[in-house]
């Protein structure tokens, strides 16, 4: 599903953000990846939807190889791959069944199958009701998970989110973490940067530990291990 052989990131101004990274998820899998701020978390989040290149080595996700595919296929990758943000990256001037249906619209998808599809998923985030609503007039928590609802609308094989519950408060946090266990008991690879310590310990799942641009840990059911 998801594979990383002697992963090197170095940006433009010398940082080395990951150093001979090898990993490899399974579909299905639910995996945390944790560690210190500046680790290289959201680099190896980056990696995984193209946003940035590696320096050497090897990605392939769901069968594509990242190191030759080229940047006019970028789009295609992103509708087989969910990214969910800290900050949501909602459009501000659409509505909430907008923000979900444009994901929709580039592929060619008849309207009445649009609108099957975003309220079925609408629903599946508890939105339903809101989906004439501009993303300014929700809480954050709503606001994320209308971002969720965008991530999975066109039926993605992994979800990737970065620090998904960083900006709510640890309540609305567990209501997101409600949604993504319910999108991975579906079967959908879900891979998530946090630091969430409670969510971490609690719904004990894969942990990869980055520290310095490395890999130090990779546990099944492991906990979260530092201390905040
Ligand atoms: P984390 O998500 O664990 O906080 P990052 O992947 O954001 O870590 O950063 C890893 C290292 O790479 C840090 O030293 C950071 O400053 C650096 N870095 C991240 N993005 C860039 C960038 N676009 N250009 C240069 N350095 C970067
Ligand atoms: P987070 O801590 O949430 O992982 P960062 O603060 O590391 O996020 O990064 C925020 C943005 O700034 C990212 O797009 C990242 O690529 C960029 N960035 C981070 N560190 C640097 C850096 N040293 N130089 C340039 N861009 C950076």
């Amino acid at each position: 599903m998801i594979e990383m052989k002697d992963v090197t990131k170095k940006y433009p101004n010398g940082v080395t953000a990951l150093r001979g990274v090898d990993i490899s998820i399974k579909p299905g899998e639910f995996v945390y990846v944790v560690g210190p701020s500046g680790a290289g978390k959201s680099t190896f989040i980056k990696l995984m939807y193209r946003e940035e290149k590696p320096t050497s080595g090897q990605i392939v996700v769901n069968g594509v190889n990242l190191s030759t595919l080229k940047d006019k296929s970028v789009p295609l990758l992103r509708r087989q791959i969910g990214v969910v943000f800290q900050d949501f990256k909602l459009l501000p001037t659409l509505t909430v069944y907008e923000n979900v249906a444009f994901a929709m619209e580039v592929i060619e998808e008849s309207p009445s199958a649009i609108k099957k599809r975003v309220m079925e998923v609408l629903d599946l985030v508890g939105l339903k009701s809101k989906a004439r609503m501009l993303p300014g007039e929700l809480s954050g928590g709503e606001q994320q998970r209308v971002s969720i609802a965008r991530s999975i609308v066109n039926q993605p094989k992994v979800v990737i989110a970065d620090e998904p519950t960083g900006n709510l408060d640890p309540d609305t946090a567990w209501g997101i973490m409600d949604i993504f266990e319910k999108i991975n008991a579906k079967g959908t690879t879900l891979v998530m940067a946090t630091h969430n310590k409670e969510i971490v310990n609690t719904i004990r799942r894969r942990v990869l530990a980055i520290e310095d641009g490395r890999i130090v840990r990779d546990e099944q059911r492991g906990d979260y291990g530092y201390e905040i």
